[in-house]
């Protein structure tokens, strides 16, 4: 339920400012209704079926998941490992910090993200370092040499294939790290 969760959430990010406000003081209740998921489904299917083999637009559904696979990764080695949805929902944190760096996607909404993860994800309270990440991020299976990642120009504006370097990704990683520890 909590993966499916935060998916939806990626979802409203990328659908745009009346989803994202719509969505923001929902409670796990209100994610669960059959209308949110069906609409979450056709959302998805939207965008999947402009893009069947996953070249361009697809890859906005990646958001989130970069970061996102690097944290399910080394929780995996930590004696508590993460939900697939518990490592997106922190996943789309620090990548929409890398975001605000590289397209001055408004702090706000990082804000607002935040409410929802202490809101719907109340007991995790994790924090992961740029050394622990790298390595996970540069084996993602979207990453060959260069790390390329789907971003967010702003909510409802997702963009793909985003060339970053090490030093924007340790930025971002460091600048969300003092953001969480004031909510922990
Ligand atoms: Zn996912």
């Amino acid at each position: 339920m909590r993966s499916g969760i935060a998916e939806m959430i990626k979802h409203a990010l990328l659908q745009g400012p009346s989803q994202f406000n719509r969505i923001q003081h929902w409670d796990k209740d209100d994610f669960c209704q059959t209308e949110a998921i069906k609409e979450a489904f056709l959302f998805k299917k939207s965008i999947v079926m402009q893009d069947e083999h996953d070249q361009q637009i697809r890859q906005t559904l990646n958001l989130g998941h970069t970061i996102g696979h690097a944290i399910e990764s080394a929780s995996l080695l930590s004696t508590q490992a993460l939900l697939h949805g518990e490592a997106v929902m922190l996943g789309l944190i620090y990548e929409l910090m890398l975001s605000h760096l590289m397209f001055d996607l408004p702090l706000q909404n990082i804000e607002q993200l935040l409410w929802m993860k202490q809101r719907i994800f109340p007991g995790l309270h994790r924090i992961f370092t740029f050394d622990e990440l790298i390595p996970f991020i540069k084996q993602d299976k979207k990453n060959n040499t260069n790390i390329q990642m789907s971003l967010l120009k702003q909510v409802g504006l997702g963009v793909w294939q985003q060339a970053v370097t090490d030093t924007q990704v340790q930025t971002a990683i460091n600048m969300t790290e003092q953001l969480l520890i004031k909510t922990y």
